[in-house]
């Protein structure tokens, strides 16, 4: 016997079997037989379905430092799921081909299926991630919840752009979250991403509220988002939050509909030591150097990381080696 339809959460019901989706600020109409912008969502007869319920597009085992999150568990790996759909088309996806599109005939493998596999494997941790999860939203719930009971972690990469409420569910089962911030220009995820700012800004607020743990990225695009104004911006505000917000600066490299050239790794380097003025830890990503969080206090190497290797060697019982002032990294004190 087939599986019954799953019916999403967060949609409303209006006249002609027309539904509206409010799970994301997308807010989509959407008429019977369609779905909505992430192509995920499915008006079926005037219920909104989810018939990509656990449809992953990939499952595999990383290194936490690959999500990236370099303050939460260290030199641990994790199980990693991805989906199809996206909230967003960004013209700069790196992972377009998931994102921007769904199987003909999917698959599902359960969310006990998960857990199970994320145990077997020795994981410590689920991540949602590759192609955006949150509109996958019942789903990566669900998932998370039984991951909790097992007594693994849930570790979320999103853009951030779900409805309050939705938010304030998902945000409430997840452990750490990395939100990737593409700009603190309205006119820039308005006109190349199909979004609005307010609520990717509202979400990492959220997240900081509940007390998830929070690293952001920002993908450094040549000409788009790419001046110290905007870095500054997104720094100053993040330092309001808390200074201690890793920062994750992303060097960009031409794939899907932009043909842009790269990003110089100079500029990047710049736009670090603008963040840093505000920041205590901003990194640089996609670069082939070695990546290192320095003490804030004495400037000690707490943590190398070269590839994915992880040394933690300037951390002794949880603060620097050195002064003694508090590594402000989640989870170097548990057994894991
Ligand atoms: S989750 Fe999908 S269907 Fe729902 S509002 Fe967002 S883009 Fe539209």
């Amino acid at each position: 016997m087939s599986e019954p339809e799953k019916v999403a959460e967060y949609y409303r019901e209006k006249e002609d079997g027309v539904v509206q989706c409010v799970l994301c600020p997308n807010v989509c109409i959407i008429e019977p037989g369609e779905t909505g912008e992430c192509r995920i969502r499915l008006n079926s007869d005037g219920r909104l379905t989810l018939p990509f319920y656990g449809a992953l597009s990939a499952v595999s085992t990383d290194p936490i430092e690959k999500k990236p999150l370099y303050h939460f568990y260290p030199a641990s790996r994790l199980l990693s799921v991805g989906f199809y759909g996206c909230s967003f088309h960004c013209p700069f996806c790196q992972n377009y081909s998931i994102s921007q599109s769904t199987p003909a005939s999917p698959s599902s493998t359960s969310p006990e299926d998960v857990v199970n596999r994320a145990l077997k494997e020795g994981s410590f941790a689920i991540a949602y991630t590759y192609s955006e999860p949150s509109i996958h939203f019942e789903y990566v719930r669900d998932t998370s919840k039984i991951a909790h009971e097992q007594g693994l972690k849930n570790v979320l990469v999103t853009n951030g752009y779900l409805s309050a409420k939705a938010a304030g569910e998902l945000l409430q089962v997840t452990d750490a979250v990395n939100v990737d911030l593409k700009s603190f220009n309205e006119k820039f995820y308005n006109e190349e991403i199909g979004g609005k700012l307010k609520p990717v800004l509202n979400f990492i607020e959220l997240a900081a509220e509940l007390g998830v743990h929070l690293e952001v990225t920002t993908l450094v695009i040549p000409t788009k988002n790419d001046t110290e104004k905007e870095i500054d911006s997104i720094a100053e505000f993040l330092a309001e939050i808390s200074p201690s917000i890793p920062l994750h600066l992303s060097a960009y490299y031409p794939t899907y509909k932009y043909t842009i050239s790269p990003t110089p790794p100079s500029v990047l380097e710049n736009l670090s030591k603008v963040a840093q003025k505000r920041l205590r830890y901003v990194y640089l990503g996609n670069v082939r150097s070695e990546v290192i969080t320095r003490c804030p206090s004495c400037g000690n190497k707490l943590i190398r990381r070269t590839g994915f290797h992880v040394s933690l060697s300037g951390i002794d019982n949880v603060v620097c080696s050195q002064c003694g002032f508090p590594a402000e990294i989640v989870g170097i004190d548990k057994d894991y």
